[in-house]
């Protein structure tokens, strides 16, 4: 029988299958710009592309594609086969250098946020040799950056593999000051753990809201739902076992390290953790995941929701990105050190990890906003809106320690001096309680668990690095200057401590005084929307951070602040329209349908006796035909809200009156319809129930 170790990246041209593939000579100068991003010359790159050709042939590949990931949050791919004509009648099969290097997509549908003058519609890709291309069906997808003529990136790898070089540059002056000169390269590295639900397709095909938008727009409360929490980490069911079999199956085979899996707390809900890697790497692969979790669940007469809330009163989805900083020498910069000096080093890089989590609340907030995850944040299931850090107690005291030059109540009293203490070593246990921060210390990984289940992991990484990045700089300029160095570290860490401890919560964070406490007293930053804090990514202090590190530019971000916005505002439109059209033509007709019929019931009854009361009929059909006439009543409230909105003259405004009109709407009338369900009987419903998704699947 073949182990998972046979096949394990058996659709990946990973360094193995390049080793036994190309010449010495050609597989060194790939390394090095793998490695160390080295120019690639031209003839390397032809030797490159036809042993990936002739490997993806043997492997059943017929096409090739440039694999992106344009600004729509999933991924794209045009398909060019191989074949060039013979002269012979018949054909061979061809790929060269430059097909590997860059493509031109005829791209001017993808969304660019005005960056893209129609003159210049097409953009271009451009092969990322740090992340291994792969085959996907018959197809050989080679992973590339996606910018336009004028170079700016339309996607989001060009950003995130600048912030990550932003971060290598200032983290290797700040190991070289500590006398670290061996280390070529610093990398972050992320393991996303992703939440999602499986429901029955049959039963998914009779809900237009799942079709059309991914989440239920309507659906009264259950019955049972996951108050006894006898779901998570629950014996997985036969079904759902077959599919997650198959599922990391097809992982392995892509190379991707699947590794946990389990019920999570919402009935139906199951999670899939891999091992971390590369975030670049991790970025891909978090994109495939996604991806292939839906394809192998239609094998299964299943349906794997991605999205942030599918369900009302049951925990949404969201996926926690496990974050370090780590030395290609092996070393993670998050772990603290054996000696006094690499615990020095750790403190400064925790630090800067406090101070960019401080100073940039509102690009984390940012960089998890869509419609979706705004159903999440704050909602008694997932971090609050607001953005802090959890460390622990023991780390915590530590830090308490340095800011007040007072002894160190750990394991022994000692005096915490920087340089000369070794640190206790962390519990890791005692790190990793708290479940309710949105950031959390874990031992040797910080935890960012804003994200929603759908978000490219993407977008959060490229803030993280860069404003890490920009506190390291900020550190390496002033102690590059310094006279003496201990000195200049000791008190940058205190001023680091002192400066940014309000970010630093250690309680529960689902707690509403905590909101109250944070805003009110610690002065930090509650953007519940999109729509509130998605205007804040070109606030000056943003826009001059992320240009001098080059990870964006002006023109960029705008783009970016646009199309978040586009997103958050059609995502919703979508919805409103979805309400409208199934409380028109599915809800109210069935409500009125049942009505009819127990008048018309009632009415022979009478007809039999005209002495019977029917007080059950005629309270039944009053109720009815109220609840009908509120879901006319709110349906019309919300088409006229919606055409409302083309009164809106930018996009800013336009996201505003959702916010404040079209989903207050939206809920009014669901009210009306989960009422109606509650009183109409089940064959009459015109679409499954809430138990029926929620337990259908067995
Ligand atoms: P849990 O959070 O459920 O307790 P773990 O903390 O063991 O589970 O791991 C969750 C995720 O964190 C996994 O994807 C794991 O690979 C990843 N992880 C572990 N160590 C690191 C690290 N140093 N850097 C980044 N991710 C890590
Ligand atoms: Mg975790």
């Amino acid at each position: 029988m073949q182990t998972v170790s046979d096949y394990f990246g058996c659709l990946v041209f990973d360094d193995r299958v390049m080793k036994a593939n190309l010449s010495a000579k050609v597989y060194q100068s790939l390394k090095k710009t793998i490695d160390e991003g080295a120019k690639l010359d031209i003839s390397v790159a032809n030797a490159v592309a036809t042993a990936m050709k002739d490997w993806a042939v043997a492997n059943g590949a017929t096409h090739y594609t440039h694999w992106f990931q344009p600004l729509t949050g999933i991924t794209a791919e045009k398909h060019d086969s191989f074949i060039t004509p013979s002269p012979d009648g018949g054909v061979i099969m061809e790929f060269s250098g430059k097909e590997l290097i860059k493509g031109e997509p005829d791209a001017s549908s993808f969304p660019s946020g005005g960056l893209r003058a129609t003159f210049e519609a097409r953009g271009y890709t451009a092969w990322d040799p740090t992340s291994y291309a792969f085959i996907k069906g018959k197809t050989l997808c080679i992973p590339t950056a996606f910018c336009s003529y004028g170079g700016e990136a339309l996607d989001k790898k060009t950003p995130l593999l600048r912030s990550m070089e932003a971060l290598n540059k200032q983290a290797l002056r700040i190991l070289h000051l500590f006398g670290n000169d061996t280390v070529k390269c610093v990398r972050t590295s992320v393991g996303p753990e992703q939440e999602y639900f499986l429901i029955d397709e049959a039963m998914y095909e009779q809900r237009r809201d799942l079709r059309f938008t991914g989440r239920t727009l309507f659906g009264a409360k259950p019955p049972k739902g996951q108050e006894m929490d006898d779901h998570y980490f629950g014996v997985i069911k036969p079904r759902v076992a077959a599919y997650m079999d198959e599922l990391n199956n097809e992982l392995w085979k892509l190379g991707i390290l699947a590794k946990t899996e389990h019920n999570e707390v919402a009935p139906a809900q199951h999670e899939l953790a891999p091992i971390y890697t590369t975030t670049n790497i991790a970025t891909d692969h978090n994109q495939l995941t996604m991806e292939i979790m839906q394809k192998v669940a239609a094998k299964h007469g299943l349906v794997c929701l991605l999205h942030e809330k599918p369900f009302a009163g049951v925990n949404g989805s969201g996926k926690h990105n496990n974050w370090s900083i780590s030395t290609d020498t092996g070393v993670n910069l998050l772990s603290p050190g054996e000696t006094p000096y690499e615990n020095a080093q750790f403190l400064l890089f925790l630090c800067a990890v406090i101070k960019a989590v401080d100073d940039y609340q509102d690009l984390l907030r940012i960089s998890v906003a869509t419609a979706g995850n705004d159903h999440r944040l704050g909602a008694n299931e997932a971090p609050p809106a607001v953005v802090s850090i959890f460390l622990g107690d023991e780390l915590n005291a530590v830090l308490d320690a340095i800011e007040n030059d007072t002894p160190y109540q750990g394991t022994e009293k000692t005096q915490m001096k920087l340089g000369v203490n070794v640190l206790p070593k962390f519990n890791r246990d005692t790190t990793d309680r708290n479940r309710t921060s949105p950031f959390a210390f874990t031992g040797n990984k910080f935890e960012f668990r804003m994200l929603g289940s759908s978000n490219s992991i993407a977008c959060a990484n490229i803030m993280l690095n860069s404003a890490v990045a920009e506190s390291l700089k900020i550190y390496a300029d002033r102690l590059e200057q310094a006279e003496d160095f201990e000195t200049a570290l000791h008190e940058m860490i205190r001023k680091t401590i002192k400066d940014h401890k309000n970010i630093i919560f250690n309680g529960n964070g689902y707690d509403d005084s905590w909101i109250k406490e944070a805003t009110e007293k610690r002065g930090l930053l509650n953007y519940r929307t999109t729509a509130d804090c998605v205007p804040h990514l070109l606030d000056k202090k943003n826009v001059d951070m992320l240009t001098s590190h080059r990870v964006f530019s002006e023109a960029e971000l705008k783009s970016r602040y646009e199309i978040t916005l586009e997103n958050y505002c059609k995502t919703i439109i979508i919805e409103a329209n979805t309400m409208v059209d199934m409380a028109k033509t599915e809800i109210a007709p069935a409500v009125a349908a049942y009505a009819a019929d127990v008048a018309g019931a009632a009415a022979a009854k009478k007809s039999v006796d005209a002495s019977l009361a029917c007080t059950y009929e005629s309270g039944l059909v009053k109720k009815l035909s109220v609840l009908c006439d509120r879901i006319a009543e709110k349906t019309a409230e919300l088409e006229a809200a919606l055409l409302e909105l083309a009164t809106a003259e930018d996009i800013g405004t336009e996201a505003n009156l959702i916010r404040d009109k079209i989903l207050v709407k939206m809920s009014e009338l669901r009210l009306a319809c989960d009422e109606a369900e509650t009183v109409t009987a089940k064959d009459y419903w015109p679409f499954p129930t809430y138990g029926d998704l929620l337990f259908g699947v067995r």
